[in-house]
Formats: C-alpha cells, sequence, structure tokens
C-alpha cells in the first residue's frame, strides 16, 4: 500500500505530515519464534492491513504501531503511485471477491498486479481459488507466468500496459 502521510501520533519520529509513503502491511509481534527466523507471516499474534485493520482500498488508514516500529513505513519520494505494484489476494472470501477485485484493478490499473493467496497443493487453508481462475478473463499476452518465487522491478522495466504476474509458489501452508 503507498500513500501519503495525513497526521502522525504524538510519539512518532522520522515521519512528516506529506511525505509519500509505502508500508508494510503485517504487524507482527517481532517476538515470537516465526518473527525470529522473519516469517513475518507466521507470526502467531499478528494482523495487518487488510486483515484486521483497514488496507488499501480505505481513504484513511492508521497504521498500527507496530508496522511503524517494524520500520514498515518506507519513503517513496517522488515515484509515482501509479508506478507502484498491486500484491492481491486472489482467492475470494474471506479476503475479496474476484468480482470487486476486477473492479478495483480496473479503477486502479496498476502496471502490475501480482496474485497472492489461491490455493496450492498441499495447502491447509480452505482457499477454493487458484491463480488460473483469477487469470482467466485476461488475454495470454497480459499473464506472465514467472518460473521464480521472485522479481526485480523498477521503474525503468514495468510495462506499459498493466500486466498480471504470477510468480512461482514456493511454500503452501
Ligand atoms: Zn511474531
Amino acid at each position: 500500500m503507498a500513500g501519503t502521510v495525513a497526521t502522525i501520533g504524538a510519539i512518532v519520529t522520522g515521519l512528516e505530515i506529506g511525505q509519500r509513503v509505502a508500508v508494510y502491511p503485517i504487524a507482527a509481534c517481532a517476538e515470537c519464534f516465526y518473527c525470529s527466523l522473519g516469517k513475518h507471516n507466521l507470526c502467531v499474534d499478528e494482523h495487518g492491513l487488510g486483515h484486521g485493520d483497514d488496507g488499501g482500498f480505505a481513504e484513511y488508514v492508521a497504521i498500527p504501531e507496530r508496522i511503524v516500529r517494524l520500520g514498515g513505513v518506507v519513503d517513496i519520494g517522488e515515484m509515482p503511485f501509479d508506478l507502484a505494484v498491486m500484491m492481491e489476494p486472489t482467492s475470494g472470501p474471506p479476503t475479496i471477491e474476484l468480482d470487486d477485485l476486477y473492479r478495483a484493478l480496473e479503477i486502479l490499473k496498476p502496471k502490475i498486479t501480482i496474485p497472492m493467496h489461491y490455493k496450492l497443493p498441499g495447502c491447509n487453508y480452505p482457499i477454493e481459488l487458484d491463480a488460473k481462475d483469477f487469470v482467466r478473463p485476461y488475454a495470454n499476452d497480459q499473464v506472465v507466468w514467472v518460473e521464480e518465487p521472485e522479481v526485480e522491478l523498477t521503474p525503468e522495466t514495468l510495462p506499459s500496459e498493466p500486466q498480471i504476474m504470477v510468480l512461482q509458489a514456493t511454500t503452501a501452508g
């Protein structure tokens, strides 16, 4: 998620009103076993933007103290917000219905959308949809199936037209 700092708490330092920032979405505890391994997504006491707290679809978002303490509010300088990448849950409920997600993508037109939270072999969470369900309405030349779990992007390498990029999954749990 990215946005402009509208106001800051009394004890917050290092941020200024009007600053353009990207925000790490996971409010991890920073103390449990999984946090010690850097696996915030497995934290035994996590919540975050879009799951428990308002996320990027809200007009204003109160960033949890934990995210600020984790260094999760990052200055993006003059980078235009429309160059940002959108990473979205594509599994349907309990996250977001696909029709609502498609409508949001039509409005926001991110250069790249990376689907996440979809069905994988061995996944124990009750997710019904996989990445192929998500990409079905898109033309073949709009979808890139990446053979790696990571991709490096810069403003210079972003495509001119919106593109769906499916990364290689590494784990399911
Ligand atoms: Zn933790």
